[in-house]
């Protein structure tokens, strides 16, 4: 019979092991430089593209927001990591499949390169006690779960000491009012806790075939999702200058058609409050890019290397 506390020798090996390896991915938080010491190339608008007018329907159009300056930013009480705080966690809420666990793995490794902390995925937490409620959807009886609920009752005891942030990712249908249909997420900014579901992103849920395409654009909108979230847990407000990854979206598509960069606005507030080395940070999320097949991306990312070393070397 095995036990929770019984530990082996091999157990205690695997568990100095497992130690070892903590040990590593949380290495001491240190801040590089200054950003005010930066060359201008790296915060340079070159290669981005203004926001064209909203459309009726846009976010911009349906929340008219104020734009936040990156002095607002830095004068703002955002969450900073510290060097007893700065583990970026995301847990696993409610069943999933082992393809969904594995990439789950990835997302909080990607969320890791994109803000340049230690991204750990942290233990797998259920929804016992949760409010619910079954639904029929497209035709199919389904259970959604009460965001409020998890957020208090599941992710905030859950929430490491040493962790800037808790990013809760579920399967299961959302919602955060009854006289909601559906929600995709929502987070306690204060309590530094986010639940999101990534349910609709598969053409699964739509009862679309499992094809590679479906497949490849479920990823990019989680990735999209928890940056994107992560991104206001470190207090930036939508943003509304260029096209960039914290664009506020009303919809699927909307979200569709914003990329997954962040502008030099919001890249130079984040620099500001992490204080990691822009083009480390690049070459970083090149080499994700590169390894998952997102062509597209890496490409872009070249060039903006490209034009940050230039700058450097003047
Ligand atoms: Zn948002
Ligand atoms: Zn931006």
């Amino acid at each position: 019979m095995r036990t929770g506390i019984l530990l082996t020798a091999t157990g205690l090996l695997l568990a100095a092991c497992a130690l070892m390896a903590m040990a590593r991915n949380e290495a001491a938080y240190r801040p590089r430089g200054r950003v005010e010491d930066d060359p201008p190339a790296f915060y340079s608008a070159d290669l981005f593209k203004r926001m064209p007018p909203p459309k009726p329907g846009d976010w911009r159009a349906a929340h008219p927001e104020q734009e936040q300056s990156f002095a607002a930013y830095t004068r703002a009480t955002a969450v900073r990591p510290t060097e007893d705080r700065h583990m970026l966690v995301v847990a696993q809420v409610g069943p999933m499949n082992e393809a969904q666990g594995k990439q789950l793995a990835v997302l909080a490794e990607f969320l890791g390169l994109f803000y340049v902390l230690p991204g750990r995925q942290g233990p797998p937490l259920g929804l016992e006690g949760v409010t619910g409620r079954d639904r029929t959807i497209l035709g199919r009886e389904m259970r959604q779960y009460h965001t409020g609920d998890i957020l208090r009752k599941v992710l905030a005891p859950a929430l490491p000491g040493n962790a800037v942030c808790l990013q809760g990712v579920t399967m299961e249908d959302l919602y955060p009012d009854p006289s909601w249909n559906y929600v995709f997420g929502e987070a306690s900014l204060a309590g530094r806790v986010g639940i999101y579901s990534l349910v609709r992103f598969q053409p699964a849920f739509w009862g679309e075939a499992d094809a590679e395409a479906g497949r490849r654009l479920a990823f990019l909108r989680s990735l999209k999702t928890l940056v994107h979230e992560t991104g206001h847990m470190f207090g930036l407000h939508h943003c509304q200058t260029y096209e960039c990854v914290i664009n506020g979206s009303n919809s699927l598509t909307e979200s569709d058609a914003r990329p997954i960069h962040l502008c030099p606005v919001c890249l130079k507030k984040l620099r500001w409050n992490l204080g990691f080395d822009v083009v480390e940070r690049y070459e970083a999320l090149r080499a994700f890019y590169t390894k998952h097949g997102m062509t597209d991306q890496a490409a872009w990312v070249a060039k903006r290397l490209a034009q940050c070393r230039e700058g450097k070397a003047k």
